[in-house]
């Protein structure tokens, strides 16, 4: 069999999967990034609302965002080339965040935001008016299921008030926006292998030795980087290092709606995004003047992992109850007869953040279990996995002292211990997309 060697394989083409190949080989690195699809975030990435939001349940889940928000802005910049297909843009719209007691009525992102210098306005329910339009500003909490009678009846009392982050956007085309990072990372010496499944993760000595792929090919590296997105605890059984880590990965199917914005409403040009809790979804304008609807996960909905690669891809009245949800807040938002969106996977951990860490296994390393929120983080991500990498190669302990990782657009230190595969449940988080 053909025998192949780089420094480092990085297992997934995906946004994050990209962002670490291209850091990596800017360092100088001979980096190989393998996927079983056809082309560059052709995998849940493709799937993804792109929205780049700064608000989070935790100040470390802010900093990041805040500090990947950068990398949107200057993309061009950052990726120094110009892609043939197209360039990917990020296009700004602001944010409306609900105040829940969910979210604590959002005292602990104010802090955060406040602590990085991010500019937002505290609404009261009347200034809410100003952003929405036509807006049924009661209280809809808690949501129910949509043949349960009580689902659509409001309370008494109307919504707590919300906050208006100026500083949110999405980005136009995820898909592109990975093949953007491709084409950047083959610009500085990076290889990629598509329509090619790894099927083992090669081990000697001890230490990861490369992967074994769908045909038998061996190709081999001293570090092999897990970012298969939501196939990530099968490579991590490639590895044998599943059972060691405290915090474990799944994938979950969701489901994100999409519907016409009320008539004569330019919703696509002038829209904001939005988080609501009390009605339990988020909303990014989209092409077409639609409204996009994903789910923040209320406590009746189950939640439904699946196997990645045997799951139902059509859609199921959880479709129309994102809709209608929608409409509670919005009465005059239109819900088509025909279900129209996405059904797709996210890579969910045991309490909504992401992994980036080592394994037990040396050589082999995690940017895992990205729960439908890291693609807005996926530069940043790749520059600290980066150094990560090197820290720990050149023999550094990350589990007993974890990397700190001074961050580049903002002046801030991030403890990516903080990360660990290993750590307690963050019990701070909202369990949900929101982290
Ligand atoms: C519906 C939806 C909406 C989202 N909305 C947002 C949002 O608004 N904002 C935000 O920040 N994030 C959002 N996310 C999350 C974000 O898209 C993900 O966190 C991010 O795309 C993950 O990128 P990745 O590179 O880790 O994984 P992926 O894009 O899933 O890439 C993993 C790759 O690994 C490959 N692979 C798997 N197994 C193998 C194997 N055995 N051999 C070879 N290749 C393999 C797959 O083919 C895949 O291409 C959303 C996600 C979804 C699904």
């Amino acid at each position: 069999m053909n025998e192949k060697k780089y420094d480092v394989i990085i297992i997934g083409a995906g946004i994050i999967g990209n962002s670490i190949g291209y850091e990596l080989a800017q360092k100088g690195y001979k980096t190989l990034n393998i996927d079983k699809l056809g082309d560059s975030g052709a995998g849940s990435t493709a799937g993804s609302c792109a929205i780049v939001r700064l608000y989070y349940s935790s100040p470390e889940g802010v900093a990041l965002a805040r500090e990947g928000y950068y990398y949107w802005l200057n993309w061009r910049r950052y990726l120094r080339v110009t892609d043939p297909a197209g360039m990917a843009f990020y296009k700004n719209t602001g944010a409306l965040v609900f105040k829940t007691s969910m979210n604590k009525y959002l005292e602990p992102v104010k802090s955060a935001l406040e602590s990085l210098g991010v500019g937002y306005l505290d609404l009261s329910p009347d200034q809410i008016k100003d952003y929405l339009p036509n807006p049924d500003l009661r209280s809809f909490y808690p949501q129910y299921t949509l043949n349960d009678p009580n689902f659509g009846k409001a309370a008494d009392e109307n919504v707590a008030g919300a906050l208006f982050l100026p500083e949110t956007g999405y980005v136009s085309d995820p898909k592109l926006s990975t093949h953007n990072v491709e084409i950047a990372a083959r610009a500085v010496g990076a290889d990629f292998m598509f329509n090619t499944e790894v099927t083992d993760v090669l081990v000697e000595n001890g230490r990861a030795a490369g992967v074994e792929v769908a045909g038998g090919t061996k190709i081999f590296a001293p570090v092999v980087v897990n970012v298969s997105g939501p196939h990530s605890y099968l490579i991590n059984r490639m590895a044998g290092v599943e059972d060691k880590m405290k915090i474990k990965t799944r994938a979950l199917r969701v489901e994100v709606a999409h519907v016409p914005s009320p008539e004569g409403l330019d919703w696509e040009n002038t829209g904001v995004i939005t988080s609501d809790s009390d009605i339990s979804i988020y909303t990014r304008p989209e092409v077409g003047n639609h409204f996009l609807i994903g789910s923040e996960e209320p406590k009746c909905d189950p939640l439904e992992y699946v196997d990645p690669d045997n799951y139902n891809t059509d859609f199921t009245d959880q479709n129309r109850t994102q809709a209608m949800r929608g409409a509670m807040r919005l009465p005059d938002m239109p819900i088509p007869n025909k279900n129209q969106g996405l059904v797709d996977l996210y890579d969910v951990t045991d309490d909504w953040y992401p992994i980036y860490d080592k394994s037990d296994l040396p050589g082999f390393y995690l940017a895992i279990g990205t729960s439908g929120n890291q693609y807005k983080n996926a530069p940043a991500v790749g520059a600290f996995m980066s150094e990560l990498i090197q820290y720990c190669e050149s023999g550094n302990d990350h589990d007993k002292t974890p990397f700190q990782y001074q961050t580049k657009y903002i002046n801030h230190t991030l403890d990516i211990g903080f990360f660990s595969r290993n750590r307690e449940i963050n019990r701070n988080s909202s369990f949900s997309v929101i982290g």
